[in-house]
């Protein structure tokens, strides 16, 4: 049991500034997820945090103890890699039993642990195959398995997931949950990909460039995102975004591109207030249009053209565009729409955002 707390920690190898300033306070059981783009730093932080990578600058505490020059054998932490990393020569028993046996267990007692985890994780049939006689879903419980027995106060997982088809994937994710309601243990888990993070996460860390762009609960994130950044990472099909010119007319804000007129609903209006004739990103969720109804406030509507029809089943994704500006809407899946119709989108209330103008997506 313990917390985990980063402060203004830093990584450079060589010139290359990989993560900067990071600041974190992680609670006691909590399930955090860092998740950003290939090549921002995740693992980096992490293999800092377990100790197998220098800090350049700051510190890192683990349960109340500044952990800086702890070496990994002594932090009390559990370590599982996207790889796996198993013993091809041992068995899944001996696999699990390694990390005690090098901390000078009992006998007796590695094999209470090893007949726990493997009733967890329902590996009990395997314990005397080598990883090779096993699947991928099978190793990747027993590389979960000696995590486990080790009991540790944080489990750290790289991307643990990614070398597992789609269909286990999504069912390991599902067990990995369960298994943090049943131990209860600090976790913080890596990976690329947003849904992950969302579904896992009781707080997500979103990272871009070695710097920590926001934290906050799943929902948080979706809802009110920091940036157009985390805005167009979290959330599945993207964000829509359109370049927009702010104009005030009639005491109300618009936001204005070729073939395209939205009035700014109040709040954000009075955020945006003194910025007319400035350029700003708006931003809409496909799931945030709908195909516009008598009711829908003519400000929230704009005509579009249906350029790409996606039917999913369980709704319709559109292509469709207005001058310039493309956006994907997520539709009743009973539309009737054709290829070149043109249609009036409505943007369902206080779901639109704004940001500052930005080149990069
Ligand atoms: P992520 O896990 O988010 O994909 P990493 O933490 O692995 O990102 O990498 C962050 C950056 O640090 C990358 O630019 C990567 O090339 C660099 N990097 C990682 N490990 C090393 C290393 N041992 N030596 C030099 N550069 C490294
Ligand atoms: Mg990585």
């Amino acid at each position: 049991m313990a917390e985990v707390i980063v402060r203004k920690l830093n990584k450079k190898f060589d010139s290359n500034h990989v993560v900067k300033d990071v600041d974190l306070h992680i609670r006691d059981k909590e399930f955090v997820v860092f998740v950003g783009p290939s090549g921002c730093g995740k693992t980096t932080t992490l293999r800092m945090i377990a100790g197998l990578e220098a800090i350049t600058s700051g510190d890192i505490l683990i349960g109340n103890t500044v952990v800086n020059q702890v070496p990994p054998m002594d932090r009390d932490i559990a370590m599982v890699f996207q790889n796996y990393a198993l013993y091809p020569h041992m068995s899944v028993a001996s696999n699990m039993a390694f990390g005690l046996k090098m901390r000078k267990f009992e006998k007796p007692e590695i094999e209470k642990r090893i007949k726990r985890a493997a009733e967890i994780l329902g590996i009990g049939e395997l314990l005397h195959r080598k990883p090779r006689q096993l699947s991928g879903g099978q190793r990747q419980r027993v590389a979960l398995g000696r995590a486990i027995v080790r009991d540790p106060k944080v489990f750290l997982f790289d991307e643990p997931l990614s070398n597992l088809d789609a269909k286990l994937r999504v069912q390991m994710r599902v067990e990995l949950k369960k298994l943090h309601e049943r131990l209860a243990v600090t976790s913080i888990y890596v990976t690329h990909d947003q849904v992950e993070a969302m579904t896992l996460g009781d707080r997500v860390v979103v990272m871009k460039d070695g710097v920590v762009q926001q934290v906050g609960e799943p929902l948080e994130l979706y809802n009110t995102p920091a940036n157009r950044f985390v805005a167009g990472f979290i959330g599945s099909p993207a964000m829509n975004f359109a370049e927009v010119t702010l104009s005030g007319a009639d005491g109300k804000l618009w936001a204005e591109a070729p073939g395209l007129k939205i009035g700014l609903p109040e709040p954000i209006a009075r955020r945006a207030n003194g910025r007319n004739g400035a350029k700003a990103t708006v931003g809409i969720r496909p799931e945030d249009l709908h195909v516009a109804g008598p009711a829908d406030p003519a400000e929230l509507c704009f005509d579009v053209e249906v350029e790409v029809i996606e039917q999913l089943g369980s709704e319709i994704l559109l292509d469709t565009r207005a001058g310039n500006s493309t956006f994907v809407a997520s539709v009743e899946p009973t539309l009737r729409t054709k290829l070149h119709d043109r249609l009036r989108l409505a943007i369902n209330p206080n779901r639109l955002h704004l940001f500052d103008a930005q080149t990069e997506a």
